[in-house]
């Protein structure tokens, strides 16, 4: 049976140019293209962020998920960090591990393909659609909770002092919540799942001009890279960049990929952080 959407992916990694350590990780295996951002220091981003993607890396190879899989696995993915304490970590270190995480797995609703978008912390889900380049992901940030009130415009952002606090993440004592979103899917889509090591160094219009020249998304996710250790490197890279070869419509139907498009139409609204992390 084709799965109702057929990836094409493509994903590249960098310590970066001023770090020892690379404490991103990633997945990019049908259903599932997922970053993680690990954070604190002394290992634990490294055992954070690896230890959630190996969660999820035990539902690679099924053909489609539902956001109750997803939550259900960030949650065993989420005890599993915050009991890093009995490993490798002392207490004090395991009690800071904490990681991103953000990308898409392959759902379908009614037979049609759908992307699964999912996203805690400051990582991003990017979609290039009909020439277009949207942000799916709201950060979890406190430069983006200062752009939502008025208080900071999105030009200054870049340079804020702040830009590198995150408001929800898994472990680092934080329980927020896990922001999802349902997106019909179209031929010729193309998702960039990245850390902020990549969205931090270079701005979404050089992103989508790369995402644009390049067709294989193994050299597209290889320029962004390059393009980011270019601009400085200051912090860990990751790209995951997938492509929609063929996206399944409804049983029965003419066999392409037109479906509603409205980005906006299944969008669960974001909680109120309301202040630091929770
Ligand atoms: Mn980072």
């Amino acid at each position: 049976m084709i799965p109702p959407i057929v990836p094409r992916v493509g994903a590249a990694t960098h310590t970066g140019l001023r770090r020892s350590l690379n404490e991103d990780a990633y997945l990019a295996q049908a259903p599932l293209f997922l970053v993680a951002d690990g954070m604190g220091g002394h290992r634990a981003g490294d055992l954070a962020s690896g230890t959630v993607i190996d969660g999820f890396a035990a539902l690679a190879g099924r053909a489609t998920l539902t956001v109750d899989d997803v939550a259900f696995t960030l949650a065993r993915a989420r005890a599993a960090v915050e009991a890093l304490g009995g490993t490798a970590l002392d207490e004090g270190t395991a009690a800071r591990a904490g990681t991103t995480l953000s990308g898409v797995a392959v759902a379908a609703v009614d037979g049609v393909g759908y992307w699964l978008a999912v996203n805690i912390g400051d990582s991003r889900t990017y979609r290039l659609s009909g020439g277009v380049l949207e942000q799916v992901s709201v950060d979890h940030s406190v430069v983006q909770e200062l752009i939502d009130a008025g208080e900071l415009s999105r030009a200054d952002a870049s340079r804020d002092r702040r830009r590198n606090v995150i408001t929800r993440a898994i472990g680092a004592g934080s329980t927020g919540e896990a922001d999802y979103w349902m997106i019909p899917a179209r031929i010729g889509d193309r998702i960039l799942v990245c850390s902020d090591g990549l969205s931090s160094e270079i701005g979404d219009d050089e992103i989508r001009t790369v995402l644009t020249v390049h067709e294989d998304p193994q050299v597209a996710a290889d320029r962004l890279i390059e393009h980011a250790l270019e601009c400085g490197g200051r912090d860990n890279v990751t790209a995951i960049v997938v492509d929609a070869l063929h996206v399944s419509s409804r049983p029965g139907g003419s066999g392409g990929g037109e479906v509603d498009d409205d980005i906006d139409s299944d969008t669960r609204p974001r909680a109120e952080a309301m202040g630091g992390m929770r």
